[in-house]
């Protein structure tokens, strides 16, 4: 029969990475070129079926800033799922990502299924050429590589895609293939 999970799921990374808008693109179908900054956090929740089982997920969409960094742990504590999100063309925000899967692997949950998404994928052009060659083409905006992600993901066991929120690029698949990792209760 058909059962449905409730998956408490966080975004965490650096202010104007995507995080809101990678939310608003999967709950909504919907992009804003200039979102207003969130102020402390936004909670919305989404359904998605996968097979027989519906996932409801209830998502708290932290603010970036720093002064809100130290009311994070309220909302990844018992938190069963977590988005970490970069800017493939801020290395800075990559940086700040790798902090906080850290920070996730030594408070939250054991066993809390994180994503690690690099955004803002439709900056790079010629994405195809840049992967056969290693190299980033002087009109990309890149500045995280594939590889950079890919090994963090890798080293730390954490699901990796990059996304678009604004063409939509990936969004689904990432909450998908969290919701597929999700224990049934
Ligand atoms: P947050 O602070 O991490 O929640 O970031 P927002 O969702 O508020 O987005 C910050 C800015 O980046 C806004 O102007 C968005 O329109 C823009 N933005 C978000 N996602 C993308 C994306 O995938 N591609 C591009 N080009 N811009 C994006
Ligand atoms: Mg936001």
């Amino acid at each position: 029969g058909r059962t449905t999970t409730a998956v408490k799921l966080v975004l965490l990374g650096e202010a104007a990475v995507g995080k809101s808008s990678l939310v608003l693109r999967f709950v909504n179908n919907d992009f804003e070129e200039n979102k207003e900054p969130t102020i402390g956090a936004a909670f919305l929740t989404q359904k998605c079926t996968i097979g027989e089982r519906t996932i409801k997920f209830e998502i708290w969409d932290t603010a970036g800033q720093e002064r809100f960094a130290s009311l994070a742990p309220m909302y990844y504590r018992n938190a069963q799922a977590a988005l970490v999100v970069y800017d493939i063309t801020k290395p800075a925000s990559f940086i700040k990502a790798r902090h906080w899967v850290k920070e996730l692997r030594e408070q939250a949950t054991k066993g809390i299924v994180i994503a690690l998404c690099g955004n803002k994928y439709d900056l790079t052009v010629n994405d195809e050429a840049e992967e056969d060659s290693g190299e980033v083409s002087e009109t990309s905006k890149r500045k995280v590589s594939v590889n950079e992600g890919q090994t963090l993901a890798e080293e730390e066991g954490l699901m990796f895609f990059e996304t678009s929120a604004k063409t939509a690029y990936n969004v689904n698949e990432v909450f998908l293939a969290i919701g597929k990792k999700i224990p049934e209760a």
